[in-house]
């Protein structure tokens, strides 16, 4: 039994991943600026500290044996694209006091959440896109902001074990979708955002579709996402690794899984104005399979079954019909 701290507990990943280290009878404190939103925290205790100041930091690190660091200011495209100067700020600031009160408390492993978005733009410039290997980050040209963020923080976690010997593990997740995820309010996701409009859309209806719907990318759910951050921490590899799933599909493939879901014929309104990221991203788990000797196995027509019928039911809940009369759900 662990004592062990998760940051961002009040958020999606955070939130199922107390769960999963409570229920393998660790002893969980959660940290976030807020309770998880659809249900309540399985944390032995659960803090409301704002962990860009450092006396929060050192105050969330007391005491404890292992930190997942998952507390980070992030959204879906839209939102990361429009709040550079936020985003890099805020998360800059709670990963470096992070390390250091770990480093100042004595905690024993740390792991941190990286990002696909560290990966260079000029290997994401098609739809058929080469799966993304562990060592091509360099020569760096991340995502603006957010990326550049995550890889300088991946950074800090090698030298922290360079100069400091603080264990330190960086997880590096592909779209990580599932029940309980944001679905509305402009930090949502693209599996999040399609399941919501598609719930809320008559059958034979129409859906905005940001960009093309040629783009290019791969899903990971949920419970294996968890899985893969629990085996991590327990292994000896030290430098980032890949989490994600390597199936590609298009936003488009993906609105037809969802929509065959719902079993509700959808019609595409395609929106070329709005941010779309990359071309292409997938992730190649060569190193995956061997560091963990494990990879994701959720099908995602299963995964997103599961997503699209939560999704459904909270919107129930507030009022709206997963099978309303909207006809046009943007
Ligand atoms: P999320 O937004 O649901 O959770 C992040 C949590 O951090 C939120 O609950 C938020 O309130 C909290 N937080 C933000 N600022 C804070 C502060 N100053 N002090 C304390 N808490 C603060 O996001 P998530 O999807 O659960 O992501 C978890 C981690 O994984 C993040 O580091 C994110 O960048 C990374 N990640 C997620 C994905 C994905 O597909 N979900 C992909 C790549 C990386």
């Amino acid at each position: 039994m662990t004592r062990v701290l998760v940051t961002g507990a009040g958020g999606f990943i955070g939130h199922h991943l107390t769960h999963a280290l409570t229920g393998k009878g660790h002893t969980v404190r959660g940290v976030d600026l807020k309770h998880p939103e659809y249900e309540p925290s399985a944390a032995a205790e659960f803090r409301l500290l704002d962990l860009r100041r450092w006396d929060n930091c050192i105050e969330a690190t007391k005491g404890v044996d292992e930190v997942y660091n998952l507390a980070a200011n992030m959204g879906g495209i839209g939102f990361i694209e429009s709040h550079k100067a936020e985003i890099m700020h805020d998360n800059v600031l709670i990963n470096m006091h992070m390390l250091e009160a770990a480093r100042a408390n004595g905690v024993k492993r740390y792991l941190y959440t990286s990002s696909a978005c560290i990966y260079p733009g000029y290997k994401q410039n098609v739809t058929d896109v080469a799966p993304l290997k562990e060592e091509d980050a360099y020569p760096a040209d991340p995502e603006d902001g957010y990326g550049w963020e995550k890889l300088f923080s991946e950074r800090q976690c090698r030298h922290y074990f360079e100069d400091y010997r603080l264990e330190t593990r960086v997880v590096r997740f592909h779209n990580i979708y599932g029940p309980l995820g944001t679905y509305d309010g402009g930090r949502e996701k693209s599996p999040a955002a399609i399941c919501r409009k598609v719930a809320l859309v008559e059958d034979g209806g129409e859906i905005e579709v940001w960009g093309d719907g040629k783009q290019t990318r791969s899903y990971c759910y949920i419970d294996d996402c968890v899985e893969g951050i629990l085996r991590l921490m327990q292994s000896n590899h030290r430098e980032p690794l890949n989490l994600g799933s390597d199936r590609l599909v298009t936003i488009n493939q993906l609105v037809d899984i969802v929509a065959s879901i719902a079993r509700k014929r959808v019609r595409r309104r395609h929106d070329h104005s709005k941010p779309q990221g990359v071309r292409g991203r997938n992730s190649d788990n060569e190193r995956l399979r061997k560091v963990l000797d494990w990879e994701p196995p959720t099908s995602l027509e299963r995964g997103l079954g599961e997503t699209y019928r939560w999704i459904a039911k909270e919107l129930e809940k507030k009022g709206g019909r997963s099978s309303s009369r909207v006809v046009v759900a943007t």
